[in-house]
């Protein structure tokens, strides 16, 4: 019985390589944010109060909360900046601006309470609570206002846009006896948090367009409109503001699809559609009632946020259809199955551009093969390999976002060199095992947070195979063979 012999010490591998949590684990019942926010258009910046109702989930007392403070990224002096400097011209091209978060007041209850800005780079807001048994909850209130940086970014303004993405103080995730109070990263989404329950009333001024996470109803009053958005079970509330948007509604089986955009780009609406259908029949039911799509000023391609995705202004058609194509896959991966972006970034990445390809492979009227798309990105990989291949740790991808050397090694190893993992894996199972894992995966990781070994663990299931050395030889293979 040799085979069963491998396939347990390949078990045994995985507990002894991998870093294993809890799969699946639960996270009802949830913490709810209530936010109040207005912005102020003419000097561009946004006064908010936000009540945040948070559930102590973990199985340890807490004597403290910690929030995330991430537009402090974009502060004068910030240790961990939102841009690298060769990214500054890209992301601030009328020259560099700054910007960021004052926290005025904090109370507890409605009681004064003690509280300070720490972390690595005044990214952290640490709330002192009495001793908050597991399973009670605390309800913190919070008055703040956001400097916005002119930026092409997720946070700030651009050219009769507003990006609020990451702006409001968003509680650490507690895990494994401490706070994670990962900072800022100029590469990748240095981003990890807990599915909660969210009300957010956003006033702008008339005339102006606000989409965002979640469902949304809008009011006029005079010379402002406030936009009432509410959204449960989402890890993250995002959105964008515009004099611009011009909004068309489409329908992907029971999903309400929005795209805001201009008037010329009213195609998007079409491929965000086709996307929330593809990958609805793939991976099961698309998680929410609601799907906006925003063309945006933005440095990057896009970015994804729980039913809500930002697409740069500034790529041409077939890459603003891709862009559209990958961050809506992260509505399944990301946004519904949650993943430690910061240690892990292989796994979220990976799985959206490879599902981005078999959207292609599904929807031939677009035109792109899936050979093709897999050809590209094993040439480009075998090209970047080359050059870099003086680099330390050159082919390891089991990196977290701090230990790459550069965005491009960073990009190369979560986003190509993750894809054609996935592909050659689903050429060994075959597609019965490949898309059955990643359903089950779905359905058994929707609204919780799971890690690569429960990943793995799926394909294990699904096959019959023990996987753990080939992940590991994807992983943690470096190219040393000289
Ligand atoms: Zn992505």
């Amino acid at each position: 019985m040799k085979r069963i012999a491998i396939i347990v010490s390949a078990a045994a591998l995985a507990f002894s390589v991998l870093a294993l949590t809890a799969c699946g684990e639960s996270e009802e019942p949830v913490t709810r944010y209530e936010i109040t926010a207005a912005l102020d258009a003419e000097n561009m910046t946004v006064s908010a109060e936000m009540k945040v109702t948070y559930v102590n989930k973990s199985d340890a007392e807490l004597d403290s909360l910690y929030f995330h403070l991430y537009p402090n990224a974009y502060r004068e002096g910030a240790r961990f900046p939102a841009a690298a400097e060769g990214d500054v011209g890209e992301m601030y091209p009328h020259g560099r601006d700054y910007g960021g978060i004052a926290v005025e007041t904090v109370t507890l209850g409605g009681e004064a309470c003690e509280w300070e800005i720490a972390g690595e780079d005044e990214n952290v807001l640490i709330v002192r609570v009495p001793a908050l048994e597991p399973g009670a909850e605390a309800i913190a209130e919070m008055k703040f206002t956001l400097d916005l940086p002119e930026a092409r970014s997720r946070f700030g303004y651009y050219d009769g846009y507003v990006n609020l993405g990451n702006w409001y103080p968003i509680a650490c995730v507690y895990e494994d006896g401490g706070w994670r109070t990962d900072p800022y990263s100029t590469y990748g989404d240095p981003f990890y948090s807990e599915t909660a329950d969210y009300r957010v009333t956003f006033t702008a001024p008339a005339g102006w367009e606000t989409a965002g996470t979640g469902s949304v109803s809008a009011a006029v009053n005079g010379d402002v409109t406030t936009y009432t958005f509410e959204a449960e079970n989402v890890r993250d509330f995002a959105l964008c503001s515009s004099e611009n948007f011009v909004c068309t509604e489409g329908k992907a089986g029971d999903v309400t699809v929005r795209f805001y955009g201009t008037s010329a780009q009213s195609g998007g609406l079409e491929v965000a559609c086709d996307a929330v259908n593809t990958f609805s029949q793939l991976f099961g039911a698309y998680p929410y009632k609601t799907y906006s799509v925003a063309v945006t000023p933005f440095n990057e391609g896009g970015m994804e946020y729980p039913s809500f995705v930002y697409v740069s202004d500034d790529l041409g058609a077939s890459m603003t259809d891709e862009a559209i194509i990958h961050e809506t896959a992260h509505q399944w991966w990301y946004s519904a199955v949650g993943s430690d972006q910061i240690n892990e970034p292989w796994l979220d990445e990976g799985l959206a551009e490879y599902s981005a390809t078999l959207f292609y492979g599904e929807n031939p009227d677009y035109g792109v093969s899936v050979s093709d798309r897999i050809a590209d990105a094993m040439q480009s990989y075998v090209l970047f390999s080359d050059v870099y291949s003086e680099n330390e740790n050159i082919g390891v991808m089991d990196r977290a976002l701090g230990e790459y050397s550069s965005s491009t090694e960073y990009a190369f190893h979560s986003y190509v060199k993750s894809e054609l993992m996935f592909d050659s894996l689903r050429h060994i199972i075959g597609d019965d095992a490949f898309f059955g894992a990643l359903r089950s995966y779905y359905a058994n990781y929707s609204g919780k947070t799971a890690d690569g070994a429960c990943l793995i663990a799926e394909f294990e299931k699904s096959s019959g195979m023990g996987l753990v050395g080939y992940f590991q030889s994807w992983l943690s293979g470096a190219a040393d063979v000289r």
